[in-house]
């Protein structure tokens, strides 16, 4: 799987694929939502978002896949840094909200065992719907 770019490999069909194989059911991109989070699942006030490691900007020092730009930084960087403040701001107001967030990065998905293990610990057991 890794290495290959094509959009059946997106980072958000894959979570969406191992939640399915899980037995979770969600909904997509709520508008309503502050950020329109990728994942939703409405009776359990549960968010996800799936970041791609750049233009979310990675915190995690051991990430290789954030990239920090070496050309062009100074449109870069303030772009970037727009991107992590929109994130924080959204992710407050979806906690003040009541509703528990899980952020998923791209290159925590090479992992699909811990993944599938954070996943069931946000959503607990399986029931029907969302
Ligand atoms: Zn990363």
């Amino acid at each position: 799987m890794q290495g290959n770019r094509s959009t059946n490999t997106r980072p958000e069909l894959i979570v969406r694929r191992l939640l399915f194989a899980l037995g979770y059911r969600y909904r997509l991109h709520a508008a309503d939502l502050p950020g329109r989070p990728d994942i939703i699942f409405r009776r359990r006030r549960k968010v996800i978002f799936v970041h791609g490691c750049f233009w979310h900007q990675h915190p995690d020092p051991a990430c290789t896949l954030r990239r920090h730009p070496k050309t062009n930084v100074a449109y870069w960087r303030p772009k970037l840094k727009r991107n992590r403040d929109r994130d924080r701001q959204r992710l407050k107001v979806l906690t003040e909200g009541g509703w528990g967030v899980l952020v998923v990065w791209e290159c925590e998905l090479r992992d699909q065992p811990t993944l599938a293990r954070r996943l069931t610990a946000l959503l607990g057991h399986i029931e029907c719907g969302d």
